[in-house]
């Protein structure tokens, strides 16, 4: 199932979940998590004077050319190359 689909369906759950229910409000919450870095993310666009450089969401150094990595070798969030 594609990972947005699976998104849908658990992220309604979460506030479904009673406050005192924390163990699966955090267990849903870590899954949600997982879920976002599964779905693919454009990185940022970072201009250093010389070459434009690739980084990803999380700060993390940025992409060699070429763009090999399908997810960020530094937190797993999937890549958008585009
Ligand atoms: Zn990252």
């Amino acid at each position: 199932m594609d990972p947005r689909m699976v998104r849908s369906i658990l992220k309604p759950m979460w506030h479904k979940v009673k406050m005192e229910d924390s163990k699966t409000r955090i267990a849903l919450a870590e899954a949600l998590e997982a879920l976002d870095k599964q779905i693919p993310k454009k990185p940022n666009r970072f201009f250093n004077g010389i070459e434009s450089l690739k980084i990803c969401g999380c700060g993390g150094d940025a992409y060699g050319y070429p763009s090999v990595f399908n997810y960020c070798p530094y937190c797993g969030q999937a890549i958008d190359w585009e």
